[in-house]
């Protein structure tokens, strides 16, 4: 079966049904005579309405398409994830540098407080402002919070 079609219930793929003046036999009781039924033109079958004959109809899950679109599990239909900060690694802060660590640096001989990270020793990371968390773009979805899956009723 083509992707995005379903076989046709009317007629069972078939593509014709049984013609049901003449009951399948072409023919009709005219007064005495056999005559050909003037529904299905004495074959005794009509080409199926609904698939026009094929024996399949497009898919209505899908309208024909052979995927459906559903909302992407891994972002919850949101697009983003969120992961570690990849600046700083989900830490949310640095090592200062300037004092490494130690909040403190030795200026003529004395230990004062580092004016750079104000004597914590850390420098919160401008990225995720200290969350250690960043949102991303999910890459399942690429961003669009929904996926394409196979449509399961008619693949
Ligand atoms: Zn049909
Ligand atoms: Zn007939
Ligand atoms: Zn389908
Ligand atoms: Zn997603
Ligand atoms: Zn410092
Ligand atoms: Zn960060």
């Amino acid at each position: 079966m083509k992707k995005g079609y379903v076989e046709c219930e009317d007629c069972n793929g078939e593509g014709y049904i049984e013609c049901r003046w003449c009951g399948g036999t072409g023919e009709i009781e005219d007064g005495e005579e056999m005559v050909a039924c003037d529904h299905c033109d004495g074959d005794g079958k009509i080409e199926c309405r609904e698939c026009r004959g094929t024996g399949k109809v497009e898919c209505r899950e899908c309208g024909g398409t052979g995927t459906i679109e559903e909302k992407c599990d891994n972002c919850r239909g949101t697009g983003k994830i969120t992961v570690d900060c990849e600046e700083c690694n989900g830490y949310g802060y640095f090592i200062c540098k300037v004092c490494d660590g130690d909040g403190r640096v030795e200026e003529n001989g004395e230990y004062v407080t580092c004016e750079r990270c104000n004597g914590t020793g850390k420098l919160v990371c401008d990225v995720c402002g200290g969350r250690r968390m960043m949102e991303i773009e999910d890459p399942e979805c690429t961003g669009r919070g929904i996926v394409e899956k196979d449509c399961p009723v008619c693949s």
